[in-house]
């Protein structure tokens, strides 16, 4: 990764990105790849423009590897102490006040990416609602699992399924890879709904596919009814849930990030992608989600608000 390497040379001079100061930036944080903090820190500051966007403003789920992917990784969801003032500690405007108590984390600017790395997170996951409306999803994901043995073809094929429903119920979806062996579908929403309709809505869909094609698909998460399948996983539509950025780097062996695909280049794929962060090729390359963030959708058969609704 030659390129972000030189960056991360000018930029670190004394340590600090975004000015954040970096401890220990030559801890290797995957070792197959030699991969260091001062790396991470290096392709989340090349990536900031186009992970932001996928971030802001939304409650966070962070994936720490303190030290580094050999060590033991964990998930945190809230605040610890010595974390910067660079990373938004936050509460939510709920509908449910007894949750308003809740403190979670948020990150709106390269700094708070730069003092994430810092304390050893690896991975992003935001929420499917931004912090205006933390009740009402702006996203719905599914998730594509893939059991041992089931071939890539079939992922890509249940993905394209997945977007036609969405297609033929008038809602525009895009696809990403995960950097693990599966991909997530995803369609913006207008804030409407709230997360048990949009739960539902993501069931229902699962469940049609695999009603259909019962030793294809399962919407079931037991063990057993996996085995073999694909399981379209719609528990990400959930309050608390969260699925991985796109752009964020995966805790995983070799260091693989997950990316916007377009829908055009998924059949030409051979596997699922695994292209390790600081691959110079990826930033370079057009971001294929044109149009994610301007479009303005709803679920068939939605609550609107607003005049001219009858009770
Ligand atoms: P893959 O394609 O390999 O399945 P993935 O990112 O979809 O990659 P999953 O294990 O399917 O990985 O998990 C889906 C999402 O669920 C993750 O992106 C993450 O946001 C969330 N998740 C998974 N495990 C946890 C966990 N232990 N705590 C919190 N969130 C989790
Ligand atoms: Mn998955």
């Amino acid at each position: 990764m030659p390129e972000i390497r030189a960056k991360a040379e000018d930029t670190t001079k004394d340590n600090i990105v975004a000015g954040i100061r970096l401890t220990h930036p030559d801890r290797l944080l995957w070792e197959g790849q030699g991969l260091t903090k001062r790396d991470l820190a290096a392709w989340y500051e090349a990536a900031a423009d186009r992970i932001l966007p996928h971030l802001r403003n939304r409650p966070l789920t962070l994936l720490r590897c303190p030290s580094g992917t050999g060590g033991r990784c964990f998930v945190q969801k809230h605040g610890w102490p010595g974390l910067s003032d660079a990373v938004r500690r936050v509460r939510l405007k709920s509908e449910e006040k007894q949750r308003e108590q809740d403190e979670w984390l948020a990150v709106d600017d390269t700094a708070g990416l730069i003092a994430l790395v810092q304390m050893g997170v690896l991975e992003l996951h935001p929420w499917g609602a931004t912090l205006d409306d933390p009740d009402r999803p702006d996203r719905l994901i599914l998730d594509l699992d893939p059991e041992e043995g089931v071939a890539w073809n079939a992922v890509v094929e249940g993905a394209l399924a997945i977007r036609d429903r969405l297609d033929a119920l008038g809602l525009q979806s895009f696809v990403k890879a995960t950097g693990g062996k599966g991909l997530h579908v995803v369609a913006p929403l207008e804030p409407s709904a709230g997360w048990d309709e949009v739960r539902d809505f993501a069931h229902g869909l699962a469940s049609g596919l695999a009603e259909e094609r019962p030793g294809r698909y399962t919407a079931n998460p037991l063990k057993e009814a996996r085995k073999g399948r694909i399981y379209i996983d719609y528990l990400r539509n959930g309050r608390g849930a969260s699925a991985v950025a796109a752009w964020s780097v995966r805790a995983r062996a070799g260091a693989p990030v997950a990316f916007p695909l377009d829908w055009g280049d998924l059949e030409g794929l051979e596997g699922a992608p695994a292209v390790p962060a600081g691959d110079p090729a990826l930033l370079r390359s057009r971001d294929p989600w044109q149009g994610f963030f301007e479009l303005r959708q709803r679920l068939p058969g939605a609550s609107r608000t607003g005049a001219g609704q009858a009770a």
